[in-house]
């Protein structure tokens, strides 16, 4: 597969992820890998907390969809 961004300005990269949220192919000049912490609910008698755990998630993401997830007042 072709990286789409790098297709849309005549050039052609081959694609090394795919944008989790559009489907987009990307190279890996055009991805954004995001790590996602993940969190341990722990029950401590009728109090919960949340722990993080030491693995975090990856995911792949475009840079427009980047954009939308982390725009001001998202
Ligand atoms: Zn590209
Ligand atoms: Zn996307």
């Amino acid at each position: 597969m072709v990286c789409y961004v790098c297709a849309q300005s005549g050039e052609r990269s081959e694609a090394v992820a795919i944008c989790i949220i559009c489907g987009m192919a990307l190279c890996k000049e055009h991805l954004v890998r995001e790590e996602l912490p993940v969190w341990e609910k722990l029950h401590d008698g009728l109090v919960e907390r949340r722990q993080e755990l030491p693995a975090r998630l990856p995911r792949f993401l475009c840079g427009d969809c980047h954009r939308a997830l982390h725009q001001p007042g998202a």
